[in-house]
């Protein structure tokens, strides 16, 4: 059981198993996207996915470019509500670009399914996702992970880029919120 802030929080995943996952990750990308000519554009969806990213695109032995969505979802603090508001755009054009979006997790696969039907119409060469976590027990209706880190037991976690209103992105592995101590 670990500590932060009097908080206790149970390791669902400790810094170690995360690391030997992303290495494996990018390693299961590089190969994946071995034979294209352009870099491969990752698109981060801010702001949970950033740690993974920034330890993910250095798993990855080939080049690429870094680019980033911003998306706010409305509703309760630990549940999805399905609603998505971009915050934050593309830089630049994606047309006949290789796509992979890295998320932090997956859990009704809303999120994921917006940014789809939104990127789709900039017309990319390859869209996929990439994600660190998955709960399974809901249903993705058409969103298929194409490169998962760890499926996860339906239970709200926090750490290593998640957050709990605002706080514990920075936990260095992903766990559970137990009581006050
Ligand atoms: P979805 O649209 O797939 O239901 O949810 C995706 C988003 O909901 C994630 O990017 C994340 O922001 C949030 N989310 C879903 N489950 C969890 C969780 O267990 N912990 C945290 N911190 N966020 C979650």
């Amino acid at each position: 059981m670990n500590r932060f802030k009097g908080k206790e929080i149970q390791a669902l995943l400790t810094k170690e198993q995360i690391e030997k996952r992303v290495k494996e990750l990018g390693a299961e990308i590089t190969h994946a996207y071995r034979d294209i000519k352009d870099p491969l554009i990752l698109v981060g969806v801010l702001k949970g996915s950033v740690l993974f990213m920034a330890d993910l695109c250095r798993a990855i032995d080939m080049p690429i470019e870094l680019e980033f969505m911003g998306v706010s979802s409305y509703g309760e603090a630990t549940k999805s509500s399905g609603a998505v508001q971009i915050t934050l755009d593309l830089t630049r054009p994606i047309e006949n670009r290789h796509v992979l979006f890295v998320e932090d997790i997956v859990d009704t696969g809303l999120t994921a399914k917006y940014l789809y039907g939104n990127m789709r119409t900039r017309e990319p060469a390859s869209l996929r996702l990439c994600s660190l976590l998955e709960k399974p027990s809901k249903s993705k209706g058409e969103v298929k992970v194409d490169f998962l880190g760890f499926t996860i037991p339906d239970e709200f976690v926090i750490g290593y880029g998640l957050d709990l209103a605002g706080v514990y992105r920075n936990l260095p592995y992903v766990g559970v919120l137990g009581s006050d101590v």
